[in-house]
C-alpha cells in the first residue's frame, strides 16, 4: 500500500442494542476498561470459567517472541471441560446437539450426557488404536456428530486432531496427513451432499497409501455404500467405538498441550498448518461465544451454519459452545436442499435464537430472493452473526431485515484460522452496529490500523490490521516451520523488521477507522487496488455495487490498464428475476461513481450467473483478476466448482 487505503465509502447508519438484550447482556461496557487497566489479569478472570486441576503460575510468558506461552504451569482437561463438568453439574439430560441429516427425518439428539458417553467411548478405541497424548490424528468427516465425538475423544486423550475438510481432494488431504504426520486417519464411508450420498473412504484410501505414517483408519458407517477394505489397517466406528468401555478417567494436560492443527483455507498460497494449544485457546474461545453471542445456557438454541473443517466450526461449533453448556443445532446439508428455504424450516424447527452464518450464505439467500425466508417463523432468532468476509453494508441490512426480523443484533466478527477466537466484534447488549463495520476489538484485545511505519492511523484513515499485544487463542507456530511462522505473521512491522522493540502481528487484511474510531475490514492487503495514485479497497467497490437494488452479490479486481496503473473490473451476479438490460452496465457504474466517487467507477462491468469461490465460500479475485487481464487461469484446485471459470471466461469473449 503505497500511502493509506482512500477511505471513500460512508455509512451512517446504526442500530443500538434491543433494550431487553443491553439490559440482561452477559458482558457489559465495563468490561473494556478493566480489560484496559489490566489486559492479562482480565484474561485470567475469563480463564476461571474453566475447570483447572492445577492453576497456572504466570498468565503470560513472552520472553521469547513471537512465541508465546499462556497460563504457565495449569493444567486442564479440554474435553472435561466441554462436556463432563456440566454432566457433573447435574446438566447431563440437556441437549447438546439437535443433529439434522441432509435427507429428511434423519435426525439425532444428543444430551450431554449421551455426549460424554460417546466422547469415552471413541477415547477408549483410539487408545487401543495406539493413540495417545502427542499423537496426531487427521479427521476426514461430514458434518455428523462423530466429528465433534472424534475431535472431543482427542481432546481428552491430549492427542492433536487435524480437521480436513470433507471436500477436499487426494492431493489436499494427503498433504495434509503428511505434514502433520498423522497416525489415525478417522474418516466414513461417506456423507450426504444436494440429496446424494458423496463418498469420502476412497480418497482416504488413496491418501493413506502416499503417506507411510497412517497406521488405522477409524471409519464411520454413514451412507451404507460399499467400501474397499484394508485388513489390518481399517477398522469400523461401530464395531470398536460403539462397543467400547464408557467410562473413562480424563488426565489433565498442560495449558501448552498442542490441541489442534488446522491448514489455512489456501485462498492466497500453499496451506499452513495453524497451531493451537489448549488453556489459552480455550480461555478465548469460551469467553468470546459468551460475549458475542450472549449464550442463555438454559433458554438458547444456537445454531452455527459453519463447517466443521474451518476453524469457525472449531471455535464455534465444538470448543466455544459445548464449554459454555450451549444447545445448538447441527446441520449436515447444503442450504438448497431440498429446497432453498431448508436453513429457515431448520431455524423454525428448532425455534433457533442465535444464528451465525457467512456473508456468502447471506448474499446467496439474498439473490434467491425474500420471499423464501418470509415463508417461515423466524421470530425465534434473537441475534445473528456473521463471519468470514466483509459483509457488505446491504447484505447486513439485508440479513437484519429479512432474518432478523429488523429487531436483532447482527455481529459481524472479524478473526482468522490464526487467531483461534474472535478479535474484533460488537458486544450485542454494548454496541450501537454499523452496517459493513465490525466495530471495536473485544475487551483484552489491542488491535490497531497502522500505516507503513506501523504508526496507527488517526480518524478517517486506513491502512493495515496489526495487533500489538498477544492473546491467548493466537497461533503459536506454524507446525514444523517457526521460520514461516516468524515470516508470515511478524516480519512485516515492529522488532520482527528490525524496528524497535514491540513485536506486531500483522494480519494481511487492510483496514480503515471511522471518524468515530470504528473499524472497517477492507479484505485482503494482496486485492487492494491501485488507481491513478489511489488505494482502493476492491470491499468498498463491491459493497458500492450491492447497494444497488438489482445486485446481489459483486466481485471487483485491479486490472492492469495503461493509463491508471489498475482499472477497476467487476462481476456481479443479479438478484433473483432482475433482467440484465444492456443499459445496466452504465447504470451500475454510474451508481458506483454517485456512491463512492468518480475515482472508483468501473472501467467494466461483467454480469455473471456465479463467481470462484473457496471451499469455505470466499471469492478467490486472483482468478477474476486472470480472466481480467486475458492470462491463462492460475491454481484452480482449492475451487469449488472449477465450471464456474469457464461460465465467466466464455461471457467475458462474448462481451455479456
Ligand atoms: P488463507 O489464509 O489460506 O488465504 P483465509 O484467510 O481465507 O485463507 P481464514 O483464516 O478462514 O482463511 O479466514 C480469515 C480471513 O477471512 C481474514 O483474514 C479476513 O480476510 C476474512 N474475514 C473473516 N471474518 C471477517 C469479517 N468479519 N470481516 C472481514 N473479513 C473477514
Ligand atoms: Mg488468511
Amino acid at each position: 500500500m503505497a500511502d493509506t487505503l482512500a477511505n471513500l465509502l460512508s455509512e451512517t447508519r446504526q442500530f443500538p442494542p434491543p433494550d431487553e438484550l443491553a439490559a440482561n447482556a452477559n458482558v457489559k461496557a465495563e468490561a473494556y476498561d478493566r480489560a484496559t487497566e489490566d489486559r492479562l489479569g482480565f484474561w485470567a478472570e475469563q480463564a476461571k470459567r474453566l475447570h483447572w486441576n492445577q492453576e497456572w503460575s504466570e498468565v503470560l510468558d513472552w520472553s521469547n517472541p513471537p512465541f508465546a506461552k499462556w497460563f504457565i504451569g495449569g493444567q486442564l482437561n479440554v474435553a472435561y471441560n466441554c462436556v463432563d463438568r456440566h454432566v457433573e453439574a447435574g446438566r447431563g439430560s440437556k441437549v447438546a446437539i439437535y443433529w439434522e441429516g441432509e435427507p429428511a427425518g434423519d435426525t439425532r439428539e444428543i444430551t450431554y450426557a449421551d455426549l460424554q458417553q460417546l466422547v469415552n467411548q471413541a477415547a477408549n478405541a483410539l487408545t487401543d488404536l495406539g493413540v495417545s497424548a502427542g499423537d496426531r490424528v487427521a479427521i476426514y468427516l461430514p458434518m455428523i456428530p462423530e466429528a465433534v465425538v472424534a475431535m472431543l475423544a482427542c481432546a481428552r486423550l491430549g492427542a492433536t486432531h487435524s480437521v480436513v475438510f470433507g471436500g477436499f481432494s487426494v492431493e489436499a488431504l494427503s498433504g495434509r496427513i503428511d505434514d502433520a504426520n498423522a497416525k489415525v486417519v478417522i474418516t466414513a464411508d461417506g456423507g450426504y451432499r444436494r440429496g446424494k450420498p458423496s463418498a469420502l473412504k476412497p480418497t482416504v484410501d488413496e491418501a493413506a497409501e502416499r503417506c507411510p505414517s497412517v497406521e488405522k483408519v477409524l471409519v464411520v458407517r454413514r451412507t451404507g455404500e460399499d467400501v474397499a477394505w484394508t485388513e489390518g489397517r481399517d477398522v469400523w466406528w461401530h464395531e470398536t467405538v460403539e462397543r467400547a468401555d464408557t467410562a473413562h478417567t480424563a488426565q489433565p494436560f498442560d495449558a501448552e498441550n498442542p490441541l489442534f492443527i488446522l491448514y489455512t483455507s489456501g485462498t492466497t498460497a500453499k496451506p499452513k498448518g495453524i497451531l493451537h494449544t489448549s488453556g489459552g485457546y480455550l480461555t478465548q474461545a469460551s469467553w468470546t461465544y459468551n460475549a458475542v453471542f450472549d449464550l442463555k445456557p438454559d433458554t438458547d438454541v444456537y445454531w452455527c451454519t459453519a463447517d466443521i473443517g474451518w476453524v469457525t466450526g472449531h471455535s464455534y461449533i465444538v470448543y466455544g459452545p459445548l464449554s459454555n453448556g450451549a444447545t445448538q443445532v447441527i446441520y449436515e446439508g447444503t442450504p438448497d436442499t431440498p429446497h432453498r428455504g431448508r436453513f429457515w424450516e431448520i431455524v423454525d424447527k428448532y425455534k433457533v435464537t442465535l444464528l451465525y452464518t457467512a456473508p456468502t450464505a447471506i448474499r446467496t439467500f439474498m439473490k434467491w430472493g425474500d420471499d423464501i425466508p418470509a415463508k417461515f417463523d423466524l421470530s425465534s432468532l434473537r441475534l445473528i452473526g456473521s463471519v468470514g468476509e466483509p459483509i457488505n453494508p446491504e447484505a447486513w441490512i439485508w440479513y437484519r431485515k429479512n432474518i432478523g426480523g429488523d429487531r436483532t443484533p447482527v455481529v459481524d466478527t472479524w478473526w482468522q484460522t490464526e487467531t483461534g477466537a474472535i478479535m474484533i466484534s460488537p458486544l450485542p447488549g454494548v454496541t450501537s452496529a454499523k452496517p459493513g463495520s465490525a466495530m471495536t476489538p473485544l475487551p483484552g484485545i489491542s488491535a490497531d490500523v497502522v500505516d507503513d511505519e506501523a504508526k496507527s492511523v488517526p480518524a478517517g484513515g486506513g491502512g493495515f490490521l496489526v495487533i500489538r499485544e498477544p492473546w491467548p487463542s493466537m497461533l503459536r507456530t506454524i507446525w514444523g516451520d517457526d521460520q514461516r511462522f516468524i515470516d508470515t505473521y511478524w516480519s512485516r512491522f515492529g522488532a520482527g523488521a528490525g524496528n524497535g522493540d514491540e513485536w506486531i502481528y500483522f494480519a494481511g487484511d487492510g483496514a480503515k477507522r471511522d471518524d468515530d474510531g470504528h473499524l472497517w475490514l477492507l479484505g485482503r492487503v494482496d486485492d487492494v487496488m491501485l488507481v491513478s495514485g489511489h488505494n482502493i479497497s476492491t470491499t468498498e467497490v463491491e459493497s458500492a455495487l450491492v447497494s444497488h437494488p438489482k445486485v446481489a452479490e459483486a466481485a471487483v479486481v485491479g486490472a492492469t490498464d495503461p493509463t491508471t496503473t489498475q482499472a477497476v473490473v467487476a462481476f456481479v451476479i443479479l438478484r433473483g428475476g432482475v433482467d440484465d438490460g444492456d443499459e445496466l452496465a452504465q447504470e451500475l457504474r454510474n451508481h458506483v461513481a454517485k456512491t463512492i466517487g468518480p475515482i472508483a467507477k468501473p472501467r467494466q462491468i461483467m454480469v455473471v450467473p456465479e463467481l470462484p469461490k473457496t471451499r469455505s465460500g470466499k471469492i478467490m479475485r486472483r482468478l477474476l483478476r486472470d480472466v481480467a487481464e486475458n492470462r491463462s487461469l492460475g491454481d484452480v484446485t482449492t475451487l469449488q466448482d472449477s465450471s464456474v471459470m469457464d461460465l465467466i471466461s466464455d461471457g467475458m469473449k462474448t462481451g455479456k
